[in-house]
């Protein structure tokens, strides 16, 4: 089997924002990448949620229906505005992944995310 030194590595210097939080988005762990996007060290984002990215414009009917395909253990993906540490805005693609548990408990999400403000 893999061992879990070569999954954490590999998490780690993907060069995609991921972070894993409990089923309430409040963030557990952050790689590397989503450090240098968000300008927030990783010691700063630990146990808060990742509203803080949000840019406080978003329309709610975004985040309801982000929540109500979350809630079905579906994964979501969309674009959202984010800003980071500094107040930059930035266009983050987003996919948010469930983890069950062994008995189909929804008990993680999964965060990936990129900057496509200059993608066109
Ligand atoms: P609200 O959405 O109003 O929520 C208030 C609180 O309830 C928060 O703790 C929220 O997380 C939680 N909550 C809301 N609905 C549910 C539900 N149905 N089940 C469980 N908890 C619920 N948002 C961004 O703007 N940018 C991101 O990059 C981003 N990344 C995310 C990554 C992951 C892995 C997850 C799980 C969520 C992410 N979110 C992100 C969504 C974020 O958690 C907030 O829901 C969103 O930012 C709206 O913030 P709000 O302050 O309006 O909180």
């Amino acid at each position: 089997p893999l061992p879990p030194r070569l999954f954490f590595e590999a998490v780690e210097q993907s060069p995609l924002a991921i972070s894993i939080t409990d089923a309430r988005a409040t963030i557990l762990y952050a790689n590397r990448a989503f450090e240098t996007l968000t300008g927030y060290d990783r010691t700063e984002v630990l146990g808060r949620n990742e509203s803080i990215l949000s840019n406080r414009a978003t329309p709610e009917s975004i985040y309801r229906h982000l929540w109500r395909t979350l809630e079905q253990r579906q994964p979501w993906t969309g674009t959202l505005v984010n800003r980071t540490k500094g107040g930059e805005d930035y266009l983050a693609e987003l996919t948010i992944a469930p983890v069950l548990d062994r008995s189909g408990a929804l008990r993680y999400f999964l965060g990936m995310h990129r900057d496509v403000t200059k993608v066109h």
